[in-house]
């Protein structure tokens, strides 16, 4: 698997980036890390990428709503540290958990994201615009890139 290209996200099957190499984490095995726009930073043995995608991809066939399960969990995973690692045999625990966020934890994660989001563009200099709307959860963030 080649560095730094476009790939797909064995969970979300979005567009991903992904970095191949052997890990110090890892005893120096090889690890892929993927970065995907929806799922986040996250790890798979490099071994197990190919059958954990396949396994993703027949179970979501019976079930539509396993990989925006995957990707929740996954994405609540990351909240500090070294990204974490999806092994093979997380798919079943976390499939028979068969739990998407409340609205309450989606309003939340927003907050969270918007935030995190808002951080990383301030950092990066680029202006950001933001309007609520107090009688309905409706937020609208603008970030408008520069010199494109
Ligand atoms: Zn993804």
């Amino acid at each position: 698997m080649a560095n730094g290209n476009n790939d797909q996200c064995p969970i979300c099957s979005g567009r991903v980036d992904v970095l191949t190499t052997p890990f110090t984490r890892y005893n120096y095995e090889r690890v892929s890390r993927f970065t995907c726009p929806r799922c986040g930073v996250f790890d798979i043995f490099e071994q197990d990428v190919s059958r954990l995608s396949g396994q993703i991809g027949r179970i979501s066939q019976d079930k539509p709503w396993v990989r925006a399960l995957l990707s929740y969990w996954i994405r609540k995973a990351q909240s500090a540290g070294e990204p974490p690692l999806f092994q093979r045999n997380l798919i079943d625990q976390i499939v028979s958990e068969q739990r998407l966020p409340t609205a309450h934890e989606q309003a939340d994660n927003l907050i969270r994201y918007l935030g995190e989001q808002l951080r990383t563009k301030i950092r990066e200099g680029k202006p950001v615009s933001f309007l609520t709307n107090s009688y309905r959860l409706s937020v609208v963030l603008i970030v408008q890139e520069s010199g494109t």
